[in-house]
């Protein structure tokens, strides 16, 4: 399979990126959206189902008050007018996961509608434009055995487990964003980021990406420069990671760019990321029409009173950037130092790191640096490590209290990832805390003054500066286990 990719920063120069994301959200309700069945991840294959959600005849369906509760919570903390009323939809299509053969699914009338959430992305803000927030169910899972892919297609047979089938959904839709540029797989990111982030603060979802209860649909299309018309998009499915929608927008762009600069047409279709880093066709789209949308004859139409939407209203936590500016505040970071801090997704990492006992500083240092390293390695993130706040806070508290230094901690760090336990376990099994004993120090300093007589005169000689080629002796010895500022101040006493 060869594929023609165009330059990224070519294809900007001749084309404009348009985006359309399509979130999904799983709200993580006690029960499913139509039925009482456990809305819970990882049970044994087909053991949360019922008459209603595997869609046998003559079943009901009875809508979850509190799915409407999360949903008209999320509409209102994207901006979101809240619909007085409105109807459910059947989405009509052949769902071999899901046996009525529609999705009940929000149409022409969806419970939450335009919305707006501003970004900022590398000091740059944008305005997302929400068309609609909207609920809908989730279909069952089809598990393709047998191959080596897990896709259809090489597999030898199909499982279906229904357990996921009517799990309640809010799927967020955003007007084209246009004006991103250069940084549209960036604008992309942080917009799920920032609907991570505001699920978790809202506490409607558990927001794991891996485990599929925030899904993005990533839609890209390129106009040519100067262009009034849109171009024709396709659409991603079920990127599951933040880096992959970065990865694979950035991938259909230039894919697109190829396409489109050798005269030829994109194909309105889905397209299936992939891990090793290329996308391939799915499906063509359907139309709207294709889906022969009608209302619901089963559910009674949602009319939220007034009072109960601004009692909701009240519920909602701070907005993300609101509390992004009350951090800086109170951790005392600059613009850059908190911006560093957000783009490499460490807000939360610090937050807890600071609650656990850290000086924010120290959070930043040993999140930003060490600790980022190791998740760009491991294309994993920060929160994925395997450390918590908690450990790094711990190890910022043997630090501060003398027992180790910095480049001891990166060891008590590197332990801690390996799985040997905690920090303070991790010190005294490798014998790791720095030598406080004057003794041992003073003995260790006399070596390195005798082994090194011009070092030492010219110390004497009131050459201060010198001392750094003795402590790095004595440091040397003390396999780095030493204060070295303790044995700076030993040095110059012994050499008066
Ligand atoms: P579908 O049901 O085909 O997925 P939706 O309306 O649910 O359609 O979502 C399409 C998404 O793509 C929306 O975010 C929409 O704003 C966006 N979009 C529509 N047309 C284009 C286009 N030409 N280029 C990029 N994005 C687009
Ligand atoms: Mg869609
Ligand atoms: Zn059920």
């Amino acid at each position: 399979m060869s594929v023609d990719l165009m330059d990224f920063d070519e294809v900007l120069a001749r084309f404009d990126p348009v985006l359309g994301l399509e979130v999904h959200v799983e709200l993580n309700t006690a029960s499913k959206m139509f039925c009482g069945c456990a809305n819970q991840f990882g049970s044994v294959p087909n053991t949360n189902t019922c008459p209603v959600c595997l869609g046998l005849p003559g079943s009901l369906p009875v809508v979850n008050a509190k799915a409407i509760e999360s949903a008209i919570r999320i509409g209102l903390a994207l901006g979101c007018q809240i619909s007085p009323r409105c109807r459910f939809a059947r989405k009509n299509y052949f769902y071999p996961d899901m046996t009525k053969d529609f999705q009940t699914s929000q149409y022409d009338e969806p419970i939450a509608f335009d919305g707006l959430v501003e970004l900022e992305v590398d000091g740059e803000v944008f305005a997302i434009e929400i068309e609609r927030a909207h609920m809908e169910e989730d279909a069952g899972k089809l598990v393709h055995a047998g191959g080596t892919t897990g896709r259809i297609g090489d597999a030898e047979y199909s499982l279906v487990d229904y357990n996921r089938a009517g799990t309640p959904l809010v799927e967020i839709v955003t007007r084209p964003i246009y004006g991103t540029g250069a940084k549209a797989p960036a604008v992309a990111k942080a917009y799920v980021s920032f609907l991570r982030d505001l699920m978790l603060a809202l506490g409607v979802s558990d927001v794991r990406m891996e485990q599929g209860s925030l899904r993005c649909d990533a839609n890209v299309s390129l106009m040519p420069k100067g262009a009034t018309e849109l171009g024709l998009r396709t659409e991603t499915k079920n990127v599951n990671s933040l880096r992959s929608i970065e990865s694979a927008l950035h991938y259909e762009i230039q894919r697109q760019g190829a396409v489109l600069a050798a005269g030829g047409k994109v194909h309105q279709e889905t397209r299936h990321w992939h891990e090793e880093g290329y996308t391939t066709p799915g499906r063509s789209k359907a139309t709207a029409e294709d889906y022969r949308y009608f209302p619901e004859p089963d559910l009674v139409p949602v009319a939220p009173s007034q009072d109960w939407v601004d009692e909701l209203r009240d519920t909602l936590p701070e907005p993300p950037h609101q509390r992004r500016a009350r951090l800086q505040g109170e951790w005392g970071f600059t613009d850059l130092e908190l911006q560093d801090v957000v783009n490499a997704g460490a807000l939360e990492v610090i937050e807890a790191t600071v609650a656990a006992g850290a000086a924010p500083a120290s959070a930043r240092k040993w999140w930003l640096s060490e600790l980022a390293r190791r998740a760009n390695e491991a294309a994993i993130e920060l929160s994925d490590l395997a450390i918590t706040p908690a450990q790094v806070a711990a190890v910022q508290q043997l630090v501060a209290a003398g027992t180790i230094n910095d480049k001891l901690a990166r060891q008590v760090i590197e332990a801690v990832l390996a799985g040997e336990g905690e920090p303070d376990q991790i010190v005294a099994s490798r014998g790791l805390a720095v030598v406080s004993d004057d003794g041992a120090l003073s003995a260790a300093v006399e070596r390195a003054i005798a082994a090194n007589p011009d070092v030492a005169a010219k110390i004497r000689d009131g050459k201060v500066q010198a001392a750094g080629a003795l402590i790095g002796a004595v440091m040397k010895e003390m396999r780095g286990q030493a204060d070295a500022g303790r044995v700076r101040e030993l040095i110059l006493a012994q050499l008066g």
